[in-house]
């Protein structure tokens, strides 16, 4: 059948290419005056193949040598707006399990912060990346993207990528902050100068690498990893899902997103049981090795509570419910990846 498939899309790219040049080349030629399509380029881009893939290293295919050894079950874990606390106090419990993540950063909170908000320190991230975590942009002050200009949005995204730069990091992956601004043209398009990807959140925590809605219970709103898909909407590579792990769900209008109204509560036991039916989703994805669907869980602040029952704010995890989860990766033998180890193929 995938055979098939693809023949089919290869026999529409070769119609497709003809037809274009026929009515750019051949008609312009006739009738004496250039014809342009609007999206030429990047529509014919559409018809070719976009997936998101997982670089073969990431898998070490080498080294299991066998199909039935490949991991059926991956994860990627985020941590995201430069806490200190996820140095401090999850840090050491990745290092336990030999775990690596990815850290996206807003730049000018690093070094910075009070108590209850202390930040990342420069020396911190390096250490980070030395010991191969991913460090990834993520805005310089954390705005709402939808209510910028477009030279307020280039600050925002171009300096971010500059400044993790500018300390020796080539981020090539973008998180939108609050999860805003993916399907907005303006900033996707601003944010597609400077990176390959970027991160969206999302009901569901299952990141499609063929992007295709139809394998997704939650919410379709992938139906392709292009960035303009034929129905004009903005979707795929740049709005790659993610759950963030947050133990108070509900309406998040107050500027610091605590909720206010038509609250959720979650304990630590509640949270755990809701990871462990979240990662593992993937399930009836990914069988005989093939991944197809990757969970991404998006952390914020690690707190000492001894329960989640002590906490207000709803991006607390506790250090134990962080450990039993790490734990139950761990010994349920996932394989966790890096957001850079996925790579856009658009051929
Ligand atoms: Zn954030």
């Amino acid at each position: 059948m995938k055979n098939v498939k693809r023949q089919g899309i290869i026999l529409g790219f070769v119609v497709y290419l003809g037809l274009v040049s026929i009515l750019t080349q051949v008609l312009p030629y006739i009738f004496g005056q250039p014809l342009i399509l609007p999206n030429q380029i990047r529509r014919v881009s559409n018809l070719s193949v976009n997936t998101l893939e997982i670089r073969p290293h990431a898998l070490n295919v080498n080294e299991k040598g066998s199909n039935d050894l490949l991991p059926n079950k991956v994860i990627i874990l985020n941590f995201d707006d430069s806490y200190k606390s996820q140095f401090t106090y999850a840090k050491p419990i990745l290092d336990m399990y030999g775990f690596k993540a990815t850290f996206f950063q807003v730049c000018n909170w690093i070094d910075s912060g009070s108590e209850e908000n202390e930040k990342m320190s420069w020396n911190d991230i390096t250490e980070l990346s030395k010991e191969g975590h991913d460090i990834e942009a993520h805005t310089m002050t954390h705005p709402h993207l939808d209510k910028l200009s477009s030279s307020e949005l280039d600050y925002e995204i171009g300096q971010s990528k500059q400044c993790l730069l500018d300390h020796g990091i080539n981020s090539t992956i973008f998180a939108y902050p609050y999860g805003e601004g993916w399907d907005n043209p303006e900033v996707v398009n601003i944010v597609s100068n400077y990176f390959d990807l970027a991160r969206a959140n999302s009901e569901t925590p299952l990141t499609f690498l063929n992007c295709d809605d139809t394998m997704d219970d939650y919410t379709p709103t992938q139906s392709s990893c292009s960035t303009y898909p034929d129905n004009g909407t903005l979707v795929g590579s740049y709005a790659i899902n993610s759950w963030s792990h947050r133990h108070i769900e509900g309406d998040y209008s107050t500027a610091d997103q605590r909720c206010e109204e038509t609250c959720t509560y979650y304990n630590n036991s509640q949270m755990f049981e809701k990871f462990v039916g979240y990662v593992n989703s993937q399930d009836k994805y990914n069988t005989n090795g093939s991944i197809n669907a990757i969970p991404i869980v998006v952390y914020h602040t690690i707190v000492t509570y001894p329960d989640l029952t002590f906490s207000k704010r709803p991006v607390d995890t506790t250090v134990n419910l962080f450990e039993e989860e790490m734990r139950y990766l761990h010994d349920n033998g996932f394989e966790v990846l890096l957001m850079s180890d996925l790579v856009f193929d658009d051929m």
